[in-house]
């Protein structure tokens, strides 16, 4: 298995529009991206130590495509060198010339060459992430596509893995595993950004082959889901309290830290001051007296975005044969190794 390590020739911009969707009967490759951010380090190692040593991945026979989202950003350990990667593939931003940023050259790398219509298409995309935050080994869903929510509910039946449904941020948009007709991203954590650690590297196999086995199912028609899915939905992310000059005012609160998908009520501990008292969560408006569970806690990324917190609300889905008819129908044009 090839690991594309150097940045590709520069791309032609948007080859089509992948969030329509292949057209029938298309045919492609599994899309396996690490180092998307180039402080996390385990996935790109992972991907490195399965090059090495091809038999030890288990792919379920599907035809893959790996290759590390920004290898030049993962050189010099930092997440990004001109801007996010992961908030790169916006199509309005991907379609301007004038927009020469190295991420945004590099999207439009990747989606010429790896876009379902591409000379190397892929269908579906797996994005591998570490995060900061004390999320273990979790799912985030972009959206309401039909075909990720059926992954991640046969993903969650399998491993039991919580899973975050972003949507609804306009301050958050572009990400990766949207611009394929399918794809999520696996989150490991905590682990301290550019720590490769053994547990991470392990749980990011499990999760991957796990995934690439479900896949492999569907395409011969075998998904098992479960009759419903629990998604913690994105509401709305909170910044630390600060002080007029921008400096954080106040810290997580240690009754906090390190409690992700757990529920937070108002009156509850949220941030510490200076002077080490508790600042109690109030709820925002919009979440007046509803239950809250709190993801990406501390993530050390996300400090720049003035993100201390996401708050989610817990929901429980039903399952609906069209979101396994959706991935079924992609999955059957999926290329065998
Ligand atoms: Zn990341």
């Amino acid at each position: 298995m090839a690991v594309a390590s150097g940045a590709e020739p520069l791309g032609s911009g948007l080859n089509g529009s992948a969030a329509e969707g292949p057209q029938a009967g298309a045919k492609g490759k599994v899309l396996v991206v690490a180092g998307t951010h180039g402080n996390e380090c385990n996935a790109p190692w992972l991907l490195d130590a399965w090059a090495r040593l091809p038999g030890r991945l288990n792919s379920s026979g599907l035809a893959l495509c790996s290759l590390i989202g920004n290898p030049d950003a993962l050189a010099q350990s930092r997440r990004y060198l001109d801007r996010d990667l992961n908030r790169s593939f916006q199509p309005a931003l991907l379609a301007d010339p004038a927009r020469q940023e190295r991420e945004v050259v590099r999207a439009r790398s990747l989606l010429a060459h790896h876009a379902p219509e591409a000379a190397d298409p892929c269908l579906v995309v797996i994005d591998l992430h570490s995060t900061t935050a004390a999320m273990g080994n979790c799912l985030v869903v972009y959206g309401r596509r039909p075909a990720d929510l059926a992954l991640a509910a046969a993903l969650q039946q399998k491993l039991g893995l919580p899973i975050y449904l972003h949507e609804g941020d306009p301050h958050q948009s572009g990400y990766l595993a949207e611009a394929w007709p399918c794809g999520l991203v696996i989150e490991v954590g905590p682990v301290p950004q550019g720590v490769l650690t053994a547990a991470v590297v392990l749980q990011t196999a499990m999760a991957l082959e796990a995934t690439l086995a479900l896949l492999a199912g569907a395409r011969q028609g075998r998904l098992p889901q479960p009759t419903h899915l629990v998604v913690h939905r994105h509401r709305q992310s909170l910044d630390l309290p600060r002080h007029g000059n921008g400096s954080p005012a106040a810290v997580i609160h240690p009754l906090r830290q390190h409690r992700d998908w757990q529920p937070l009520r108002a009156g509850d501990p949220l941030f510490q001051a200076t002077d080490g008292g508790t600042i109690a969560y109030s709820p925002p408006a919009g979440l007046e007296n509803q239950l809250v569970w709190p993801v990406f806690i501390n993530e050390a990324a996300y400090g720049e975005k003035g993100i201390a917190l996401s708050l989610t609300s817990r929901e429980r889905w039903p399952v609906q044969p069209s979101w396994t008819e959706a991935l079924q129908a992609l999955t059957s044009g999926l290329l065998q190794a």
